[in-house]
Formats: structure tokens, C-alpha cells, sequence
């Protein structure tokens, strides 16, 4: 699985915004490492700067000086949606109506064909999904309506996952999706008395590098508008249910554990996650272990509850990102020794329990597996933070065909044959929301088969796509 996309959005008079920009932008760079960008705004004109790389690679500060304003939106990003070269780098930027403007988009619209045939855009693997957002508004916008119109009726027809923000002459729009999928949050520099700039982020990790205080999250069809003079909010579109949807694995495994998310910290989220997997499925073992970084706070969780002592027994090469992910499975399985090696003194002769947060194809797992009985351990016995993944994403995350989700094809029992250990148990959804605390709703597609907007194909339950 690959995060889809980190966005921000910065105004503030007097304050160099597209340094905040780079801070808030690198504190997300986990959301996507494929390329970054900013779109600042200088009383003249729109700037864009964007390129393939890191936010470290892409932006030198000499670059930053030059970038002047007082509002700014910025990006990172991992393509679910598009091709991932240059062009499909954000921000997108459109001329239209006095200014034209700048969109950032994290997430994946599910109805892009029909939006495009009906606009009569001739929709590639070449163009993005925000790139038609970006055209589709840039079409309404010169028939005589403002942003925040075309808005309005551009997204009214979209399908799918948006967390977007948007930069025109003297505003920065941030408007979230019906269900709330990806998340998006607002925070304000200076005090509730003296506000010195308001800044949208898609986890507050970004607010705080920036110095910001939390004030609340954008709700599901919400449309903040921040400009020199403050924050306006209005209901952009009708919320798709009384509770926001968002992605469950965002607790799980793609946001940081240091954000909050609907009122709670990620890092007690996953602890509690593997407290109850303790709870759930308890084994006789030396040695509680997490796969890091996302199965650390859930190993650590597992081994208060069990009473095993944890400890450290892989290590990462903190140099290699998320992405680096080969492109066969052979390849896959070589990936793993380049980023994780064994600390074989704690490992050998153990009996291990080893805390993951989710299985794909089952691929790396196994290759982790086999790396840690070559290091001797006598038993490895694996505790996954999320049930079985079985159905495709469509809303935002990178995942494989159903045919390569090995739950999807496979019992439990064959996934451990598979993957060689000597024993796996997932945790069950209820304990999941249990953990995340949750009183509503959450998405849990992936989990369950029950997509909450409708997706692009027809998947039928027992395992076959028609
Ligand atoms: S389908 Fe799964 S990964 Fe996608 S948004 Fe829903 S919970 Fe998240």
C-alpha cells in the first residue's frame, strides 16, 4: 500500500509562507515522496514550483526567498491516479477569470470518465484526476462564476476522495469530500485574540512544525475560504451520513503517529490496537517485536497487555523511503533486506512475536519472516493491527488488483502456510474500532466489501471481478 498525497494551505500577512510551506510539506513527506510543490501567491501573480523528488530535493532555500506572498498551498504526492511523471506534479495550475488559480489534490476521484465524457475531455492515463478537477473548474470559472461557484458545481458531480486546497488572488480554499475520507485539518498562527495567519494541513504534525495550534477538523463537504481578513466557512456539499468516513487506516499504518485524528492521537490508537490483538490471541513467546515504524506502537501494546517483553529486533534504514518498493515480487522480497536487517543477538533462539499492521500480497512478510528465522529465531508468530485486507482501494491509497491481496484467495491458515510462520491471527474489526475509539463510522472497504460510494468496477463477493 502507498499514502496518496499531503496537502497544505498557509496564509499569513507579513510571514515568509513558503519557508512554513517547506516545514509543514516535509513534516508530510510521508504521505508521498514522488514529487512536491508549492503555489504562492505575491499580489501580481501565481507562482508554481514543483518537480520529482523529496520536498528537500525540490526546494533549495534560495528557491523559497523567491517564492514571495502571504498565501500559499503546497503538495506532495504519490500517484494513485495519472501518470507518476512531471506533468502529473501538483500543485495544477489553471489561467482562469482575473488570476487564474493553483488546486492540490489528496485523494482519488472514482468517476472520472463519466466526468470527463461529459465535458467532452478526452480523459488518458497522461492526466491526473485533479488535473480534470482543475479543468473542469477552470471551464466554469469562464463562464462567468467564481471559484468557489465552479466549485460548487464541479465537485457536486464528483465521485470519491478529495481533500483539496486551492489558491487564487487573496484566498486559499480547503474543501473536503462528502464522506471525509482523507483527512484535513485547520490550525491558526498566534493567539484566539490576535490570529496571525490560519493554515489547513492534512495532519496536524504539519500545524505544529509551523507553530500552529489546532483548532478543528474540516468537516465532510466543508469549503474553509481563509483571506488576510480571516476564515470563512460554508457547506460546499451535502455530507454523505451524519459521521465522516475516514479511511481506518489512517489510524492504522499512513498518518504519523503523532497527529489526531477525529479527536485522537494515532500512537494510543495503535497501542491499544495491539493491547487488544494481546487480548484476542495470546501466545507463549520470549520477545514481543514491531515491524517498524507503524507495528512499533502496536508491539508495544501487545507486550504491556501480555506481560512478553518487548524488544527491538529488526532495523531500518531510516534513508529509504516508503516508496522504495521494487516492481516484481522478486524484487519486493530483495526490498525488504535493503530496509530492514535483523539484530540477531536479540533474535536468536527466541520465540518471537512479531507485530505488523496489515497484509497485502503477503510478499514482504514473508521475506521478513524467512530473514528472521535465518537469524535464529526458534518461533515466529505474527499479530497483524488490521484484519484481513480483501477488497481494493478506490479512495485515495495504492493497493493491487483483489486477484494480489493474498486474504482475498486465501484462508488465515493458508496465509501462514504461505507466508511460513508459526502462527498469524488479525485482529477483528471490532477490536479495531475499539481502539480507534470510534462512536460512528469510519471507512473500511478494504476490510469488509462495503465501499461507502461507488466505485468503478463491479467486484463480486466470492473473489471474481465481472
Ligand atoms: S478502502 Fe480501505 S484504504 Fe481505502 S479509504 Fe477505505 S479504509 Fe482506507
Amino acid at each position: 500500500m502507498k499514502e496518496a498525497c499531503g496537502v497544505v494551505g498557509i496564509v499569513a500577512s507579513g510571514r515568509d509562507v513558503a519557508h512554513l510551506c517547506y516545514d509543514a510539506l516535509y513534516a508530510l513527506q510521508h504521505r508521498g515522496q514522488e514529487s512536491a510543490g508549492m503555489a504562492t501567491f505575491n499580489n501580481e501573480q501565481i507562482t508554481v514550483v514543483k518537480d520529482n523528488g523529496l520536498v528537500s530535493h525540490v526546494f533549495a532555500d534560495t528557491t523559497l526567498r523567491a517564492l514571495a506572498g502571504s498565501l500559499v498551498i503546497g503538495h506532495t504526492r504519490y500517484s494513485t491516479s495519472g501518470s507518476a511523471n512531471w506533468t502529473a506534479a501538483q500543485p495544477v495550475y489553471r489561467s482562469a477569470g482575473s488570476s487564474g488559480f493553483a488546486l492540490a489534490h489528496n485523494g482519488n476521484l472514482t468517476n472520472t470518465t463519466v466526468l470527463a465524457e461529459a465535458a467532452g475531455i478526452e480523459f488518458t492515463s497522461m492526466l491526473s484526476d485533479s488535473d480534470l478537477v482543475a479543468e473542469l473548474v477552470a471551464r466554469e470559472i469562464e463562464r462567468g462564476g467564481s471559484l468557489v461557484d465552479a466549485l460548487s458545481v464541479v465537485l457536486g458531480e464528483a465521485q470519491g476522495a478529495f481533500s483539496m486546497v486551492l489558491l487564487e488572488a487573496n484566498a486559499v480554499h480547503a474543501v473536503r469530500d462528502p464522506h471525509g475520507f482523507r483527512p484535513l485539518c485547520l490550525g491558526r498562527l498566534g493567539t484566539e485574540d490576535a490570529p496571525e495567519g490560519w493554515v489547513v494541513a492534512s495532519e496536524s504534525p504539519a500545524l505544529d512544525v509551523v507553530g500552529a495550534a489546532f483548532v478543528r477538523e474540516i468537516r465532510p463537504g466543508e469549503l474553509v475560504t481563509i483571506t488576510s481578513a480571516g476564515v470563512q466557512t460554508v457547506q460546499l456539499l451535502e455530507p454523505a451520513s451524519d459521521k465522516e468516513m475516514l479511511c481506518i487506516f489512517e489510524f492504522v499504518y499512513f498518518a504519523r503517529p503523532d497527529t489526531y485524528l477525529m479527536g485522537h492521537q494515532v500512537h494510543t490508537a495503535r497501542r491499544r490496537m495491539g493491547e487488544l490483538l494481546a487480548q484476542q490471541s495470546s501466545v507463549e513467546a520470549d520477545i514481543v517485536m514491531g515491524v517498524p515504524d507503524s507495528g512499533i506502537p502496536a508491539a508495544e501494546g501487545y507486550a504491556k497487555a501480555s506481560g512478553i517483553p518487548f524488544g527491538y529486533g529488526l532495523v531500518k534504514n531510516r534513508y529509504i523511503g516508503r516508496t522504495f518498493i521494487s516492481p516484481d515480487q522478486q524484487q519486493r522480497a530483495a526490498g525488504v533486506r535493503r530496509k530492514l536487517n535483523p539484530l540477531r543477538e536479540n533474535i536468536a533462539g527466541q520465540r518471537l512475536v512479531v507485530v505488523d499492521d496489515s497484509i497485502v500480497r503477503g510478499t514482504t512478510t514473508r521475506a521478513l519472516v524467512g530473514m528472521l528465522r535465518d537469524a535464529g529465531a526458534s518461533e515466529v508468530h505474527l499479530r497483524i493491527s488490521s484484519p484481513p485486507f480483501m477488497w481494493p482501494c478506490y479512495f485515495g491509497i495504492d493497493t493491487p488488483n483483489r486477484d494480489d491481496l493474498l486474504a482475498a484467495n486465501h484462508s488465515v491458515e493458508e496465509m501462514g502456510d504461505y507466508i511460513g510462520c508459526d502462527s498469524i491471527e488479525f485482529i477483528t474489526l471490532e477490536h479495531l474500532r475499539t481502539a480507534i475509539q470510534l462512536d460512528g463510522e469510519c471507512c473500511d472497504a478494504c476490510l469488509t466489501g462495503n465501499y461507502p460510494a461507488p466505485v468503478p468496477v463491479v467486484i463480486g463477493r466470492a473473489g471474481k471481478r465481472w
